[in-house]
């Protein structure tokens, strides 16, 4: 089965400790669907600009991600920017220049509108909604939010989270939306909301996902050096349901292990600027990995 992801697609300037790479190719799609791509047939959902290079088009024309749901208006790109601090966890956004993201009107092709596996990646949850409105009976539908969306568009993203089957966010955010310091509790918590499936990232310490069947702590790969984390969080959930629509098996059967794989996809583009090493890297590596986590975690 495929995935239709849906996000942002934007340029990405980034600035870590040592180095500074501007108009990466970037956005919460961008990196999912890259992910994404190693295990399904995938489908962008997203808006550029004509200033869009044409050599990152090329990019996911290179990893055969269906290109008929991006829509290329006249007017620039969505142009994120941000700044590391020395730890490389904390991050601030410098800059945000909206450019046709800010009339974004996702409207799926007739051929994309039965497609199996949905990925809501961050992007207003007014326009995720509108995405599922043009779905036809999704088998499974995860969304995924930043913190942006709790502060302004709380509402909406309540109201998300009664039609999704999965909700994938990060510790600060899971505290922020439930008011709730302890992991375990605030997963509860957000259960009550409507996501049978629950998951919270941890960063570099992995993730926690709480479903029909119990907990699973995932692991995050051990990686010495960490060039650029951005994308990490997208690359993750797009690695997860991209390899849930290929296997085979009822999802509670195929999650654990599919967010195993997301896990060391995320890796992969922590290890360079923006999708750099994600665009480089091969099956055959991930798999070398996924054995590594599997020696590792076993007792
Ligand atoms: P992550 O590191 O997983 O939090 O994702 C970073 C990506 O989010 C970058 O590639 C940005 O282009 C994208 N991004 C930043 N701000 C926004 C926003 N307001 N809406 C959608 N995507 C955003």
């Amino acid at each position: 089965m495929s995935v239709l992801i849906v996000g942002s697609t934007a340029l990405d300037s980034i600035k870590t400790p040592t180095r500074e790479n501007p108009r990466l190719l970037g956005g919460s799609a961008s990196h999912a669907a890259v992910a994404a791509s190693f295990f399904s047939p995938t489908q962008l959902i997203g808006v550029v600009g004509e200033d869009f290079p044409k050599k990152y088009l090329d990019l996911y024309r290179k990893h055969k991600i269906d290109l008929t749901g991006l829509q290329i208006l006249p007017g620039k790109t969505f142009h994120w920017s941000g700044e590391y601090e020395i730890n490389m966890n904390n991050r601030r956004t410098l800059a945000t220049e909206l450019g046709v993201f800010e009339t974004f009107n996702p409207t799926l092709p007739k051929a994309h509108q039965s497609t199996g596996f949905v990925l809501l990646a961050n992007i207003a949850p007014a326009l995720q909604h509108h995405v599922l409105d043009q779905m036809r009976k999704p088998k499974f539908v995860v969304a995924d939010t930043m913190d942006l969306w709790l502060n302004i568009a709380l509402k909406d993203l309540i109201r998300l989270l009664k039609r999704v089957d999965g909700f994938v966010l990060n510790d600060s955010e899971a505290v922020q939306l439930t008011h709730e310091d302890n992991l375990f509790v605030a997963l509860k918590k957000i259960h009550k909301l409507g996501p049978k499936y629950v998951i919270i990232k941890k960063g570099s310490h992995g993730s926690i996902l709480s479903g029909p069947k119990g907990i699973f702590i995932c692991p995050a790969y051990p990686l010495h050096t960490v060039e650029d984390p951005t994308g990490a969080g997208d690359s993750f959930v797009g690695g997860m349901m991209g390899y849930l629509a290929t296997a085979k098996g009822s999802i509670d059967a195929n999650i654990r292990r599919a967010m195993v794989y997301g896990s060391v996809t995320a890796s992969f583009c922590c290890e360079g600027f923006g999708l750099n090493a994600t665009t480089k890297t091969k099956r055959a590596e991930i798999e070398k990995r996924v054995k590594e986590l599997e020696k590792m975690t076993k007792f």
